[in-house]
């Protein structure tokens, strides 16, 4: 049972099933280098049972995890951010400057996910959040590097998909833990064509120009494999990116139709034009599921990038320039 918890995806790397809404959707990363440990990613306050059990299950303790790293503050990859600063005594908590504050006073956090996904709803998938302490939080700059036994992860500043968001580089096995920036590819849309990657264009700060730069900056990086948060290994991203890149100009096309719309109905339109695009994507991707199925898989998603087009829409529409 415990082995199904999590897998080892490269050497010392293992992907955690952090248990929202069901297998296969939000991954925690563990990396281990001798006896010391970091997680990338968190999954919801409520995977902390999942994570402290998958440490058991492999014979580590929660006093050995130096760095827990999330790559940005949405409550899928940090919810449980300060629960883990809790039980990890010598941990420090590693994460963008402007994702610092949010984890620290976590109000809007829950504030926000309440008002996406609804207070009951919220709490009953997610659960709540902990504040963590501010002396234990490192900002981290672009570039920086943090050294556990023998292997070293750098921060990387890849704003896009949120404002805040960084991705780490695992020089050892010359892979980036992604969070969202390479986009999501569930294991369930994986053919032989290999996986099938979307954007997510989450509320409240997508931004399609600089989450392009964001991609070339972590290709300039020369890649072997992406560790997704959503979710799993991916290999040779250099053969994946440019569909990736396709995706996120498709969607911001698509949500830019409709700035010569009036605004009433807008949100039904949106959603409709994103559940029809990405049906059509998986289906040119040569996914067999039956139509309900993919759509039934990608349900959430089509609601969150819907919600996040229409706040994108607005955010330009107060700065034209944006
Ligand atoms: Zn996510």
């Amino acid at each position: 049972m415990a082995q199904s918890l999590f897998q080892e995806v490269a050497e010392g790397i293992y992907c955690i099933e952090t248990g929202l809404y069901r297998p296969g959707l939000a991954a925690a990363y563990l990396i281990r280098s001798g006896e010391q440990l970091a997680l990338i990613d968190t999954g919801p306050a409520k995977a902390v049972p999942l994570l402290l059990a998958a440490l058991d299950a492999l014979g580590l303790g929660p006093e050995q995890i130096a760095y827990i790293m999330p790559t940005h503050v949405h409550l899928d990859h940090a919810g449980a951010a300060g629960h883990l600063m809790a039980a990890c005594p010598r941990a420090y908590l590693v994460i963008h400057p402007k994702g610092a504050p949010h984890l620290i006073d976590p109000s809007r956090l829950i504030a926000g996910a309440s008002s996406v996904y609804g207070e009951d709803n919220f709490r009953a998938l997610f659960g709540l959040p902990l504040p963590v302490p501010a002396e234990r939080v490192i900002s981290a700059e672009d570039g920086q590097t943090f050294e556990l036994a023998g292997r070293s992860l750098t921060f990387i500043d890849t704003p896009g998909h949120a404002n805040h968001h960084g991705c780490f580089l695992d020089r050892s096995t010359q892979g980036i833990f992604s969070g969202d920036t390479f986009g999501i590819a569930y294991q369930a849309f994986t053919n032989t064509q290999g996986p099938w990657l979307f954007a997510p264009t989450t509320p409240v700060a997508f931004d399609p120009d600089a989450w392009l730069l964001s991609l070339d900056k972590l290709m300039g990086y020369r890649p072997q494999a992406m560790y997704l948060t959503h979710y799993g290994r991916l290999d040779r991203p250099d053969r994946q990116v440019e569909t990736l890149r396709r995706g996120i100009r498709a969607l911001a096309d698509l949500a830019l139709r409709e700035e010569d719309q009036p605004e009433g109905g807008r949100e039904i339109r949106l959603r409709t034009a994103v559940r029809d695009y990405l049906l059509a994507q998986a289906q040119a991707h040569g996914v067999t599921l039956a139509e309900s199925e993919i759509l039934n898989l990608l349900s959430l998603d089509i609601e969150l990038n819907a919600q996040g087009l229409e706040v994108w829409l607005k955010r330009r529409a107060k700065h034209p320039a944006a």
